[in-house]
C-alpha cells in the first residue's frame, strides 16, 4: 500500500522536482500538486510536466493533500508553514526537507501539532538549482535523516519512512540538535572551506584569475565544484545552524593552526600520520556506497 495518496510539494527547484520525479518514477498512481513563490519556476516547472498541477497560491496546493514537503531554503520555511496554518487539513503530514532541522522543527512547531510535523533531510544533491536541475535517482543509495519532535506520531514517522524508502533513500532517525552537529562537519564546514579557498584565489594579486582558472586540475577545481551552490541556499543554512556551525570552525581552526605549527616545525611525521588517516575515510565511504571508486570521480581525461 502506498504511504501516501496525494503529495503537495512547495518548492520547486533541485530538490523540489528531484521529490517530484521520484514519486512519479516509482509511485505513479499518487496525485502530485506543486507550488513556488516564483511565478517564472511555476511556468518552467509546469512545461516540465512533473507535478500533476501547478497552483499559484500556496493554500490551492495543500487543501487536498495527505503529505505536503517544504523544499523551500530554510530560512523560508518559517514563513511558509505560518502561511500554511488555515490551509493545511488536520490529518496531513507537514514535512521538509531542508539541510539543518532544529530551526525548521522549532518555526514548524509554532503553528502546528506535533502529530502532524515530520521534519527529513535528503542527504543528496547537486551544486545546480531550479526545476531543470532535478532528476529522479537523486535519492537512489542516500540516507534520508528523519528528525521527529519527542513527541510525534509513530505512525506519521513510519509513512514517511516508507514515503522516502520508495524513493530509494536508506532511512535515519536522529535528534535534530544531533543532527545539525553531524551535518555542521560532514556538509557545511566543508561548504564553508571551499567559499573561503575559491574566494581567497580570486582575490590574490600576485596569482592572476586567469592562471586560477588554467590550472584548476589541482585539488582546486574540486572546491570550485561545491563553491558553485546555491548562495540563498547557503546563507540559510549558515544563519539557521550557526552554533553548531561555530563549532565545529573553531574545532577546525585549531587543528588547522596545528598543521601550520608542523610545516613550519618540519614535523613530517605528523603530517604523514593525519593524511594517512584522511586516506583511510575516503576508502570507507567508497566501501559503503557513497562515492564512486573511479580515479578522479571518473572524470575522463582523453
Ligand atoms: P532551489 O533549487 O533554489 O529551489 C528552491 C525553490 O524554492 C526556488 O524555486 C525558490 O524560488 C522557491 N522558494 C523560495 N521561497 C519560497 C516560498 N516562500 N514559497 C515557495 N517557494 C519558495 O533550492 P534546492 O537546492 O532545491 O533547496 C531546497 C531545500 O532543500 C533547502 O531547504 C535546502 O537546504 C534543502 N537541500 C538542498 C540540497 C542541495 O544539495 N541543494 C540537499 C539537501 C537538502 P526563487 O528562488 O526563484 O524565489
Amino acid at each position: 500500500m502506498l504511504p501516501f495518496a496525494r503529495v503537495s510539494i512547495i518548492g520547486l527547484g533541485l530538490i523540489g522536482s528531484s521529490v517530484a520525479r521520484a514519486v512519479r518514477a516509482t509511485m505513479p498512481t499518487v496525485a502530485l500538486v506543486g507550488h513556488d513563490a516564483d511565478p517564472d519556476v511555476r511556468g518552467r516547472a509546469d512545461q516540465l510536466g512533473f507535478c500533476d498541477d501547478i497552483t499559484d497560491t500556496l493554500g490551492a496546493a495543500v487543501t487536498d493533500a495527505d503529505l505536503v514537503i517544504l523544499c523551500v531554503p530554510v530560512g523560508a520555511i518559517g514563513a511558509v508553514a505560518a502561511e500554511l496554518k488555515h490551509d493545511l487539513p488536520a490529518d496531513a503530514i507537514l514535512s521538509d526537507v531542508g539541510s539543518c532541522k532544529a530551526s525548521v522543527l522549532a518555526a514548524m512547531a509554532e503553528h502546528f501539532p506535533a502529530r502532524q510535523i515530520v521534519p527529513a533531510h535528503p542527504v543528496a544533491g547537486t551544486e545546480y538549482s531550479g526545476p531543470e536541475a532535478g532528476f529522479a535517482t537523486l535519492f537512489k543509495g542516500r540516507w534520508c535523516i528523519l528528525t521527529p519532535p519527542g513527541d510525534a506520531d509513530p505512525a506519521a514517522v513510519m509513512r514517511v519512512s516508507a514515503f522516502w524508502e520508495r524513493l530509494g533513500a536508506n532511512i535515519e532517525i536522529m535528534d535534530a540538535r544531533h543532527h545539525d552537529l553531524v551535518l555542521a562537519v560532514t556538509s557545511h564546514l566543508p561548504h564553508l572551506i571551499a567559499y573561503t579557498i575559491v574566494g581567497t584565489a580570486s582575490d590574490m594579486e600576485e596569482v592572476t584569475q586567469s592562471e586560477v582558472i588554467k590550472y584548476s586540475a589541482g585539488g582546486f577545481r574540486d572546491f570550485t565544484r561545491i563553491a558553485a551552490s546555491d548562495p540563498t541556499m547557503w546563507r540559510d543554512v549558515f544563519l539557521a545552524n550557526k552554533d553548531a556551525a561555530l563549532e565545529m570552525l573553531q574545532r577546525f581552526t585549531e587543528d588547522l593552526t596545528m598543521l601550520q605549527r608542523a610545516i613550519r616545525w618540519g614535523d613530517g611525521d605528523a603530517l604523514f600520520d593525519l593524511f594517512t588517516r584522511t586516506r583511510a575515510v575516503r576508502r570507507s565511504i567508497i566501501e559503503q556506497g557513497q562515492d564512486d571508486a573511479a580515479p578522479d570521480f571518473g572524470r575522463t581525461h582523453e
